[in-house]
């Protein structure tokens, strides 16, 4: 595996790739990687001739008050695992190469920017759509893998290809849990132990809702509230939202429809933890 920094040498290769006819996918992602992240990377090994990583904490989509400074950056333990999967780059630039002061563009996310994940973290998806269509310039991806854990990101990422008709297939890859159903997510390190405790109640609130949509239960805002109320009975975990929403504008359906979406965040002490469910897709 070749560790690149510097974006342009990247660039070149994956262009020298393509030229020689070699199919490249790409996995995004900030690094402190674990088995969800090692799934889209299997993945993409299998369905490649090159897989490029990136593992770039990307300061775009930080708000102030977030995380940006202590998110966990273990990058010879990640080097290691990505070595182990056979991946054939790894780019690991700086802050500075990739949006250097003279960087003055930006990708608008438009309506869907702003809902959800963006109404609580404004400003998030214009910081990853930046980096990931710069990312995508530089790897020359004819697949890009995206997890379901991160369905709003997946979703606009996949807006962005339709919209600028960029020429990758944006792959969509299930949530990894635990075996209690906790989504597996580099900020779980943050747990303390009774917190990690309690978490496994946010998935099996959105999946006692799934339950209830499966035996008929089609009221969008009665979903909402079985998830909320399941929720509520675990100590030091407030619940930001539960939405449920189709896949395409974003939009609380007038009756909930399989492959609708229930979406939650919620925070354990200050932790801010995302997951959500397919309706219909069963989810057990
Ligand atoms: P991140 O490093 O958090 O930016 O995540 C990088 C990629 O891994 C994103 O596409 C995420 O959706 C995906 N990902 C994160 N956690 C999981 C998980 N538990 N299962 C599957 N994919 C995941």
């Amino acid at each position: 595996m070749r560790i690149y920094e510097d974006p342009y040498l990247l660039q070149q290769q994956a262009l020298a790739w393509r030229q020689a006819g070699e199919e490249i996918g790409l996995v995004p992602t900030m690094g402190a990687l674990h088995a969800g992240h090692e799934s889209l990377v299997t993945r993409a090994r299998r369905e490649n001739a090159r897989v490029v990583v990136s593992i770039f904490v990307n300061p775009l989509q930080f708000g102030p008050d977030e995380d940006f400074a202590r998110y966990p950056r273990p990058f010879d333990q990640d080097a290691g695992r990505l070595t182990a999967l056979q991946v054939d780059a790894l780019f690991h630039p700086s802050v500075d190469q990739l949006f250097p002061r003279s960087f003055k563009s930006a990708v608008d996310p438009g309506p869907l920017g702003d809902r959800l994940e963006g109404q609580a973290r404004p400003g998030h998806f214009r910081g990853v759509l930046t980096a990931v269509l710069k990312l995508f310039e530089l790897a020359q991806p004819k697949r890009a893998y995206f997890g379901q854990k991160d369905i709003q990101q997946l979703l606009l990422v996949r807006q962005l290809g339709r919209d600028f008709a960029l020429p990758v297939h944006v792959v969509a890859c299930p949530t990894v849990r635990e075996p209690d159903g906790l989504a597996l997510s580099s900020r779980n390190v943050y747990l303390t132990a009774e917190q990690r405790q309690h978490a496994p109640v946010i998935f099996a609130a959105l999946r006692a809702a799934e339950a209830a949509f499966r035996t008929g239960e089609r009221d969008a805002e009665r979903l909402e509230q079985l998830a909320r109320d399941r929720m509520a009975a675990a100590p030091g975990l407030a619940v930001e939202y539960v939405a449920c929403f189709d896949e395409i504008g974003l939009q609380r359906p007038a009756r909930a429809a399989a492959g609708n979406i229930l979406a939650t965040a919620v925070k354990l002490g200050s932790t801010r933890l995302i997951d959500n469910v397919v309706l219909g897709a069963g989810s057990d």
